[in-house]
């Protein structure tokens, strides 16, 4: 019953003040965001390239690159923010009827049981560590492969790589594309002002610049700096977890298939990998205009985590892995004390997978 008594709880919340407060709160972060770089506009083209740039042809040449990084990166950004994130398809909804037969399970086998029956038509080959269909209790549906439960967004996200707060949304199927390149463009402006600013930088330490513009200069290449530093460690390693098929989620956590662990399972080769996310048009590559592959509920694995019937369409071959030697850490800490309710403990800081029994079984013993 806590997960009905939780619904209602939320609906209520929805209409408090509190809830408002909490929605107007997530936004400060991407208000932050978009002030820095309306200033860094402002003392990029009219403090540099107005006040003390004198030649015509560097001028424009600045002026020009800068406002293609800057419209391309703010329409990532954008799409990044606004993109809505579609819910799991109704067929992977729990109906009622089944619903209260899991809540009178009495043991966690026969709760497994009822699930693994209502899954049985399903496309998914993602299992919990213990090998039980993956549930989420919160939305009351089978969670797709890949889906995860985002506790800050309230509902379930296919292909969820991590709820990010500097774009107030989560970052899954929907939306990685346009995530990968708000970190590219966002890494080529800073890299861009830090490089045509830096002649100036030097200039106005030897004193060679005068006026209030040589503080928003000074400003501009240390901000331009520290965000191109900290963009380029987070977007290479977005570009290792693309040609390796992996989110985030589950770089921290193998995925475990029908058939064991794998953390390649969804690998297909790297060019296909990048395609996945990218698309197979390269004319959109480099826009932020959706043309990721499937559609975020089904994904193509490796043969051997092929059930019968195969249920996707192949994008490709599904032969390799990499065998790159590369492990990342998969747990921080034991997955056997992952429960429910029971516990309440989160590994990820935002309660993202369930991968435990359903909450009844604690009930029960309670
Ligand atoms: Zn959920
Ligand atoms: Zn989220």
């Amino acid at each position: 019953m806590h997960a009905i008594d939780g619904a209602v709880n939320r609906m209520g919340k929805q209409n408090g003040s509190c809830w408002w407060c909490f929605k107007a709160v997530k936004w400060i972060p991407v208000i932050f965001i978009l002030t820095i770089v309306a200033w860094s506009y402002y003392a990029y083209v009219v403090q540099l390239c107005y006040c003390i740039i004198d030649n015509y042809v560097q001028k424009g040449f600045y002026l020009l690159f800068f406002h293609i990084l800057f419209l391309m990166f703010l329409w990532s950004y954008w799409q990044t923010v606004f993109t809505e994130l579609m819910p799991v398809p109704d067929k992977f909804k729990i109906p009622d009827v089944e619903m209260e037969k899991l809540q009178q399970a009495e043991t966690e086998e026969v709760q497994r049981q009822i699930l693994e029956r209502f899954a049985q038509d399903l496309p998914v080959t993602n299992r919990t560590i213990k090998g039980a269909m993956r549930f989420c209790e919160k939305c009351q549906l089978i969670k797709p492969d890949r889906a995860h439960h985002c506790s800050v967004c309230g509902t379930c996200v296919l292909k969820m790589d991590h709820h990010c707060p500097w774009v107030n949304n989560c970052v899954g199927f929907h939306n990685y594309k346009f995530f990968m390149l708000f970190l590219a463009y966002a890494l080529l402006y800073c890299m861009f002002i830090t490089a045509t600013s830096l002649q100036y930088f030097i200039r106005f330490w030897r004193g060679e610049l005068d006026g209030m513009g040589r503080f928003h200069l000074l400003f501009l290449f240390f901000v331009a700096l520290m965000f191109a530093v900290s963009l380029n460690s987070l977007f290479f390693y977005h570009c290792y977890l693309v040609v390796h098929n992996r989110s985030t989620l589950e770089a921290f956590r193998t995925p475990m298939f029908r058939t064991g662990k794998d953390k390649d399972g969804f690998s297909l080769g790297k060019y296909n990998n990048f395609q996945e996310v990218f698309g197979d048009n390269a004319r959109l590559w480099f826009l932020p205009i959706f043309s990721s592959l499937g559609n975020g509920v089904v994904y193509p694995v490796r043969s051997q985590h092929q059930g019968t019937p195969n249920t996707y369409d192949s994008m490709g071959s599904t032969q390799n892995s990499f065998g790159d030697g590369v492990n990342f850490p998969e747990r921080l800490c034991n997955e056997d004390t992952h429960t429910l309710l029971g516990h309440g403990t989160q590994q990820w800081g935002d309660d993202t997978d369930f991968d435990s029994p359903p909450p009844y079984v604690n009930q029960v013993h309670h």
